[in-house]
């Protein structure tokens, strides 16, 4: 069943005749669009892709299945006329993505047609968490291409280099290898700057003995992959084996224990009672993983008290971590898809 459809059959379990798309990948998914601006609207009979002036010819080429509408300013002006001549009474909206004004506008514009205007949650994102074959290669090709980027860190990293030089370097690794734009911000965070889960790369010069936490990703085909490996120059301190050895247990535990049908909440505590054992849980004040696809982060979320379900050919991470501020942090992680009821890496660089 194609993805429209798919999405079809929720919208008629919801009692909805239509659902407006704003966010990118969203719109992305549905339609093969991947213009920066544009709304879907998609009713139990149609499908149809509204963007404006600059984008008419490449809607048209991207999107196929779509009816292309050329439209001019934001949706109160031109949405109400579409939805009426498309027979729709009551619109989904993504009430994650739409901006507030924006929503207030349609809304009274929508009450003089007397259409009905529904928040809706993460419809179009469950069922991008379950990946398709297409891609799934992308994701892989996205992962190895992060593999080989750890691989040039590990090369150009010495003493006296600075956490920015290093991830400059490996953004232009990744764009000379084929990455698309990076997904997100690569991290190389170096002794006590590392305690910071998501440390920005700084002027810091990089010491031996001292925690490096490296944090990056590739996209290929609008697809992304998410590594993250800490390492030492010369010989860490006995915190860090002890420390490594915590958080390296854990992963392997998640990774090895975790079977089609759990749910994020509970991988999530098999990870965390390894560190909780260790005198570490205190540390750890992240989730365990996220999903990973057209976004860097999205479902499944595998986090304390996440009820998403781990189902074959999710894509996610396993990223268990431990902090300590003023001394430093380390943490490890894969982007593994279950499949056949376990996971399988997709990164593979040396842990
Ligand atoms: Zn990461
Ligand atoms: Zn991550």
């Amino acid at each position: 069943m194609n993805r429209v459809e798919r999405l079809r059959k929720i919208l008629a379990e919801m009692g909805l005749d239509a659902l407006l798309v704003a966010h990118p990948e969203n719109r992305h998914y549905l339609s093969g669009f991947r213009g920066s601006a544009g709304w879907l609207l998609i009713s139990r009979t149609t499908a149809l892709l509204a963007v404006d002036f600059r984008y008419v010819e490449q809607a048209g080429m991207e999107a196929p299945g779509f009816e292309i509408v050329h439209i001019k300013g934001e949706p109160a002006v031109w949405l109400p006329d579409l939805a009426a001549g498309n027979n729709v009474r009551n619109i989904g909206f993504e009430s994650n993505h739409l901006p507030f004004a924006t929503y207030q506008k349609l809304r009274t514009a929508l009450k003089k047609h007397d259409i009905k205007l529904t928040p809706t949650e993460n419809m179009v994102e469950s069922l991008r968490a379950t990946k398709e074959k297409e891609e799934i290669e992308s994701i892989a090709a996205a992962a190895a291409l992060a593999d080989a980027a750890f691989e040039y860190a590990r090369s150009i990293i010495r003493p006296g280099i600075t956490e920015k030089q290093v991830a400059w370097g490996v953004e232009k690794f990744l764009r000379s290898q084929g990455s698309e734009t990076v997904p997100f911000d690569t991290i190389i965070a170096s002794g006590p700057n590392s305690a910071l889960p998501h440390a920005r790369a700084s002027e810091r010069y990089i010491q031996e003995k001292e925690p490096i936490v490296i944090d990056l990703g590739a996209r290929v085909n609008g697809y992304c992959s998410d590594l993250t490996r800490t390492i030492v120059l010369g010989n860490g301190d006995g915190t860090f084996s002890r420390i490594y050895d915590t958080v390296l247990g854990a992963q392997l535990t998640a990774l090895a224990t975790l079977t089609a049908g759990m749910t994020g909440g509970e991988v999530d505590s098999l990870a965390r009672a390894a560190i909780e054992e260790a005198g570490y849980g205190e540390k750890f004040g992240h989730g365990l993983g996220h999903g990973v696809g057209l976004n860097p982060h999205e479902l499944p979320r595998l986090s304390p008290g996440s009820s998403d379900v781990l189902q074959e050919n999710m894509v996610f991470t396993i990223e268990p971590g431990v902090y300590v501020p003023g001394w430093g942090g380390i943490r490890i992680e894969d982007t593994v898809i279950l499949q056949n009821g376990k996971t399988r890496p997709l990164t593979r660089s040396e842990k």
